[in-house]
């Protein structure tokens, strides 16, 4: 019967049919999006406080990064500029430099001369120091041995000088050592000879190519004279002016053995002169 009545329906009909299935699909769909927009709505409006504040934080930060960055673009710019300006400035040196470079390289050597001078003299006495002496004694040692030539010293050794002092006061020792140290430069005739302060009031001598004679032979001219100085020494048991005791070695120098060795004989005779009374020449 159904099947019948199905015969019996038109087109028309069947196109009804198929138009009010298909809008029924259609407000099927129409529903289904409405129920998730609503619920889109609803979650929209629930986090919409959330979403405006993280909005607002991150727009902050931006801004502070930009802050940053415009401050840190600043001290480049800073930065720049001073390099720029110390660029310009070693500029003007350098071409000072090449400009007065003969003036400049003479007055260095001035002044490393005058520090030469300083490191290697005795400021009180103004003859050479202890550590010119060592050094000149170590050259001078290698260099006999390779000439084959005798090396002498004389240590000398103010006698009673303690007394000296304490008779006339340190200032007046001070010129007294002045004194002694220009007439021992003065008696010393060859450019190879060196007197130097070895400490207190003692001097060496240093003498190259001089046999054990010539030394002894300087030592006398040295002696004599200091006393033709004739520095007042009133306190002195040995006579009334100042004295030298004066110890003398003189040896061809052995390049297997120290400089030092010749220094101890000379120390050791000189240690002898005052043993035997001062003011004398002991070798
Ligand atoms: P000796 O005859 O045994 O050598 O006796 P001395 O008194 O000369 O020797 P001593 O070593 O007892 O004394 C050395 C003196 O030299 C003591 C010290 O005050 C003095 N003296 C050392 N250096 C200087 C100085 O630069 N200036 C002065 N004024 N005196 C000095
Ligand atoms: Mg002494
Ligand atoms: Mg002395």
């Amino acid at each position: 019967m159904a099947v019948v009545e199905s015969e019996q329906l038109t087109t028309q009909e069947v196109q009804v049919l198929i138009e009010n299935e298909r809008l029924r699909g259609e407000n099927e769909a129409l529903k289904g999006e409405n129920r998730d927009l609503q619920i889109a709505l609803s979650t929209t409006a629930q986090h919409g406080d959330v979403i405006e504040l993280e909005l607002h934080e991150t727009n902050q930060k931006l801004k502070a990064e930009v802050v940053e960055r415009q401050r840190a673009q600043a001290t480049l710019q800073a930065l720049i500029e001073l390099i720029s300006q110390q660029k310009q400035d070693l500029e003007v040196i350098v071409q000072t430099i090449m400009e007065h470079g003969d003036v400049l390289d003479t007055q260095w050597h001035q002044k490393l001369h005058e520090a030469t001078l300083l490191a290697t003299y005795d400021g009180l006495t103004q003859i050479a120091n202890r550590r010119r002496f060592d050094d000149y004694l170590e050259q001078q040692w290698k260099q006999m041995a390779r000439e084959r030539s005798p090396l002498a010293i004389l240590l000398c050794d103010i006698d009673h000088f303690k007394e000296y002092n304490d008779t006339y006061g340190h200032l007046a020792g001070d010129d007294c050592l002045k004194q002694v140290a220009q007439t021992l430069f003065r008696s010393l005739k060859r450019p190879s000879d060196l007197v130097a302060r070895y400490g207190g009031e003692e001097f060496v001598v240093i003498l190259p190519q001089t046999n054990l004679e010539g030394a002894l032979k300087v030592a006398e001219l040295v002696q004599m004279a200091i006393q033709q100085l004739q520095v007042t020494h009133a306190q002195s048991p040995v006579t009334s002016h100042i004295t030298l005791s004066i110890g003398v070695a003189s040896t061809i120098s052995l390049p297997q053995k120290p400089a030092t060795t010749l220094l101890d004989m000379t120390d050791r005779a000189l240690y002898l002169a005052k043993q035997r009374g001062r003011n004398q020449i002991v070798y």
